[in-house]
């Protein structure tokens, strides 16, 4: 079958001798896990070039979370492997980014049409190792394209109930993968339920007003989704499941009800959720450094007003 690489089998103990070995590469900063946040988009511009103003505000987003938690970001546009085109394109690259940067406890996978909409939210994290590479090595076979996707989609069709008939893709490989061997892995794979790891938006959007009047950033749930995700559009291409504009009007609510809380820590907010003008939300002062703590994000106690 198809494989990412030469077979890795002595990753952790590896792992652990170059980390003793290269201490000015450690792998926590500040007392916490280092973790890498990987996003991407295909290597040419979009179909429709409104796509590409989309491409960069998601980006962006991420830019801004990543700078305030203190997380390193990769924006990958290359196809590793040309077996693994499309949205298979991020297995390659894991395994890549995991053998180039030991230092890394935590590589974090998130799609271009998803956006941060909880800029305070912190993912609650444990442990990450060996088995990893063993689940990208058993969860790439399916991704080849060509026959190989095209017959593994049908494998997937018939075995997951509602899917659609289509090639494999990467989402329901990995679920068939985890009901299939569920005694190799399902004990080492935890799927999150307990906040908006992704926000479905077409439940969300048209609530963020209501939020702000009732709740806070920091809750990640329901009441304050951490990350809203654009299923079904497809700004950059041709194929969506909703219209075009819908997406981009939603994507442009999320982006600013996002970027309001970036801004209010300089004193600036957007005039409405649906405009790219922002307004001053408080007064210069004199004595700058009196307030600072008060509007950093990043400290447990600031105003959340
Ligand atoms: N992607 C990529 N390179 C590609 C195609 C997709 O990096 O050539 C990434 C991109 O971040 C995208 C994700 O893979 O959001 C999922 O791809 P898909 O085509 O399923 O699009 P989506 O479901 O996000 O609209
Ligand atoms: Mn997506």
């Amino acid at each position: 079958t198809y494989s990412l690489g030469p077979k890795i089998s002595n990753w952790n103990q590896e792992r652990q001798v170059w980390l003793s070995q290269n201490p000015e590469f450690p792998n926590s900063v500040n007392g916490k896990p280092r973790i890498l946040l990987l996003t991407g988009s295909p290597p040419g511009p979009c179909d429709n070039p409104i796509g590409d103003h989309y491409l960069l505000k998601a980006i962006k987003n991420k830019i801004d979370y990543c700078r305030i938690h203190g997380i390193e970001i990769v924006y990958n546009m290359a196809h590793l492997d040309k077996e693994l085109a499309g949205y298979w394109a991020k297995l390659p690259m894991i395994r890549r980014l995991m053998l180039s940067h030991p230092e890394i406890e935590w590589i974090w996978w998130m799609d271009s049409d998803a956006m941060f909409t909880d800029m305070v939210f912190e993912i609650p994290l444990s442990k990450n190792c060996q088995w990893s590479l063993d689940l990208l090595d058993a969860w790439a076979p399916m991704g080849p394209k060509g026959p190989i996707r095209e017959e593994a989609g049908k494998i997937l069709t018939a075995n997951l109930k509602g899917r659609p008939a289509f090639e494999a893709d990467d989402q329901s490989a990995l679920i068939y993968l985890l009901l299939s061997q569920k005694d190799q892995w399902m004990d080492k794979v935890y799927v999150e339920n307990q906040y908006y790891l992704h926000g479905y938006w077409a439940g969300l959007v048209d609530r963020y007003e209501e939020m702000m009047d009732k709740y806070h950033p920091g809750l990640g749930d329901e009441r304050w989704p951490f990350v809203t995700h654009f299923v079904g559009c497809k700004p950059c291409g041709s194929y969506g499941d909703y219209p075009v504009e819908k997406c981009i009007r939603s994507m442009e609510r999320a982006f600013n009800f996002a970027d309001n809380q970036v801004l209010k820590l300089y004193g600036f907010g957007h005039r409405g959720l649906l405009s790219p003008k922002i307004k001053r939300i408080r007064n210069e002062t004199v004595t700058p450094l009196e307030y600072v703590d008060q509007f950093d994000i990043r400290r447990p106690m600031h105003g959340n007003s």
